[in-house]
């Protein structure tokens, strides 16, 4: 299958081109994005047929129906890396919570949190292109905390890439801190720098856009590619764990087989949420998708009222922080599918012209036919952490709880909801520590033995092992000596 561009095309790409290119060259015409010609249409013979497939069947049909060009055997390789997740027959466990409540938790990969749903498999994939077509590529990436961890994780030791990460130091947590600066493998380097996310991302985005570097890398023969969910080669696995969880969900007899569903999605770029909105287009049967934010609530605001705005509004500092987004690139991929390259291409515009975009009120209906949302501060979150951990005896991590408060604002409650979990409590332990007993102040060792005595959890080996790792990665810069460290590196 080719791809083709959500804002039309100009003169300086083809018109379509293949998965490979998608992946190693994610930017399209005008700034877009890249996305499928069309969507394979599975329907509900093919849940009917994998109702008792193992994840990793399911999931070799589904990328096959897509007919990207990536040979069988890399394809293999990549799938069986959910073998190395906790429960290696099914990767994504789904669990109910309450009587019409289930949650599907993507965080039982090797960094704990949903991104290495499609950073494990991305990485085997991306790697193999490279050395398919005998390139080199360095991965930028910037992080406020699980993005980075996961994607040196996939990319560690992999043949013709490097990865250089980028990390506020200060503004993650010491778990997340220790995943990237233990890491010692010599294709990946990592970078703390004196600043908040927002600092690591503008120097991300003006190395990009820098003459110099791009010639100093050119020298070097090595091109520049992505690793965020702007990355099609990313959504394309987060399909698969929507039907997974809704095929869970009729074999633990909790619906049956075409009754509707929500997919309630903790959201930041929309990755997640887009891979549940073509799910729902290919084969699951769905009510609504609901999209659940913390108080960076521009995705709510957008879903109720058809406005973007961004005019006026700063990104604040949550206990949910791989939520704290405004720009949402995955939005751009729905407003694609509904509207058009043309009408994309507008309205894209608008936003980056004026930080603003409306759409009309056909288009609002259209977008309310298939989502709702919500938001939670930070205080409901933790209200409904300590109260689903003591009525029924879940603990969930603050990104999972965004989706506890439009769960009680936006659905039906005849109607069974699957919620996704996107971390592990031991990734954000201070905040849900904080959230059951009341503690404050806490180091992230501490509060990680306190739940886990509360909750007669054991500690990951994976986690607990951190700290006494030997941290191999002391770069710590200003902003200005970023570009030197990573041509140094390279
Ligand atoms: C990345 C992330 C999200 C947001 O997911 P998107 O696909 O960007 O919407 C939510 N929760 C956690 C824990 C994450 O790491």
């Amino acid at each position: 299958m080719n791809f083709i561009q959500t804002r039309g095309i100009d003169a300086s790409r083809p018109a379509t081109v293949t998965f490979s290119e998608a992946i190693l060259a994610p930017i399209a015409s005008f700034g877009g994005l890249y996305i499928p010609e069309n969507l394979p249409e599975l329907g509900n013979e093919f849940l009917v047929k994998h109702l008792n497939s193992s994840y990793k069947v399911l999931a070799k049909d589904m990328l096959n129906r897509f007919e990207i060009d990536i040979d069988s055997e890399v394809i293999d390789e990549a799938l069986a890396l959910y073998d190395e997740f906790d429960d290696k027959n099914n990767p994504v466990p789904v669990v109910k919570v309450k009587e019409n409540l289930y949650i599907a938790e993507l965080y039982h990969g090797p960094t704990r949190a949903f991104k290495d749903m499609a950073l494990q498999p991305f990485g085997v994939v991306l790697s193999s292109i490279a050395q398919k077509r005998d390139e080199n590529y360095l991965i930028l990436a910037a992080t406020s905390g699980d993005t980075g961890p996961a994607a040196l994780e996939t990319f560690k030791n992999r043949a013709n890439v490097q990865v250089a990460c980028l990390y506020p130091d200060g503004g993650t947590s010491d778990v997340q801190r220790l995943q990237m600066v233990t890491e010692d493998a010599k294709n990946v380097k990592v970078i703390g720098i004196h600043g908040v996310f927002d600092d690591a991302q503008n120097a991300l985005k003006s190395l990009l856009a820098s003459d110099e570097f791009n010639a100093a890398l050119k020298a070097k023969n090595i091109s520049l590619s992505a690793a965020n969910s702007v990355n099609f080669g990313r959504i394309i696995f987060q399909i698969i764990y929507h039907i997974h969880s809704y095929l869970e969900l009729v074999r633990q007899e909790g619906i049956t087989m075409g009754e509707k569903v929500y997919l309630n999605v903790p959201s930041g770029n929309f990755g997640n949420a887009l891979g549940a909105y073509y799910a729902s287009k290919m084969c699951v049967p769905v009510e609504k998708i609901i999209i659940s934010s913390n108080e960076n609530n521009v995705l709510t605001k957008l879903i109720k009222t058809g406005k973007y705005d961004l005019r006026d509004c700063e990104v604040v500092g949550t206990t949910a922080p791989a939520m704290d987004i405004l720009k949402s690139s995955n939005i751009e991929r729905i407003l694609f599918d509904m509207f058009g390259p043309e009408r994309t291409r507008e309205l894209m515009q608008n936003l980056e012209k004026e930080n603003f975009y409306a759409l009309n009120a056909d288009e609002l209906t259209q977008l309310q036919i298939n989502f709702d949302a919500d938001f939670c501060n930070g205080h409901e979150g933790k209200m409904y952490i300590k109260d689903t951990f003591e009525n029924d005896k879940y603990l969930m991590d603050p990104h999972t709880a965004t989706c506890m408060k439009s769960y009680e604002t936006c659905c039906d409650a005849k109607i069974k909801t699957i919620a996704y979990s996107t971390a592990e409590w031991t990734k954000f332990s201070p905040v849900i520590a904080n959230a059951l007993s009341g503690e404050i102040d806490v180091e992230d060792i501490e509060a990680l033995e306190s739940i886990s005595k509360m909750a007669q959890l054991q500690i990951p080996e994976v986690v607990k092992g951190l700290f006494s790792k030997e941290v191999t990665q002391n770069t710590l810069v200003d902003k200005e000596d970023i570009q030197k460290e990573i041509l140094n590196f390279i």
